[in-house]
């Protein structure tokens, strides 16, 4: 499937959609450059979710754990990930198995450890089509 946006404000409420319609253990991830807007779509998800918290790309942890919404929230990025093992350090394998919500930036970084079971989230400029434009691809994997 793939969406066509054309402001922030589209992109959160697409965000917004799907955590609406999350399931426990649902996994996605989130694919595309610096800037492109996936922290505006994770904020988009939780807010979704219930959760009133403000979101942010966590820059200092790996992961960053939201309660507050209908279902618990794992925020990953794992941008600056040295070893996919730092991923069993934090525990990622009880998160993604647990009945939270998780979402992971930057998931290329772990591909080999990703569930057969996800949903991938590609994000995407065109600059021909406006420095606002984003092209967001959404693909359920089995
Ligand atoms: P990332 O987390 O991918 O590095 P951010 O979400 O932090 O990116 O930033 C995206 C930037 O792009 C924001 O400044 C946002 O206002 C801007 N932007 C412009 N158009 C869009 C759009 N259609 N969707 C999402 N963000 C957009
Ligand atoms: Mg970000």
């Amino acid at each position: 499937m793939v969406i066509e946006t054309r402001s922030p404000e589209e992109t959160f409420r697409l965000g917004e959609q799907l955590g609406e319609k999350s399931r426990p253990g649902q996994v996605y991830t989130l694919t595309g450059d610096l800037g492109v807007g996936k922290t505006v779509f994770t904020q988009g998800l939780a807010k979704g979710l219930g959760i009133d918290e403000p979101v942010n790309s966590p820059t200092f942890t790996i992961v960053q754990v939201y309660e507050g919404g209908r279902l618990p929230f794992y925020h990953f990025d794992v941008y600056r990930i040295g070893d996919v093992e730092e991923m069993d350090e934090v525990g990622f394998e009880d998160y993604i198995m647990g009945d939270g919500v998780s979402l992971i930036e930057w998931a290329d970084l772990i591909r080999e450890i990703l569930p057969d079971k996800r949903t991938e989230i590609l994000i995407e400029k065109d600059l021909e089509q406006g420095f606002d434009y984003r092209k967001i691809t959404i693909t359920e994997m089995e």
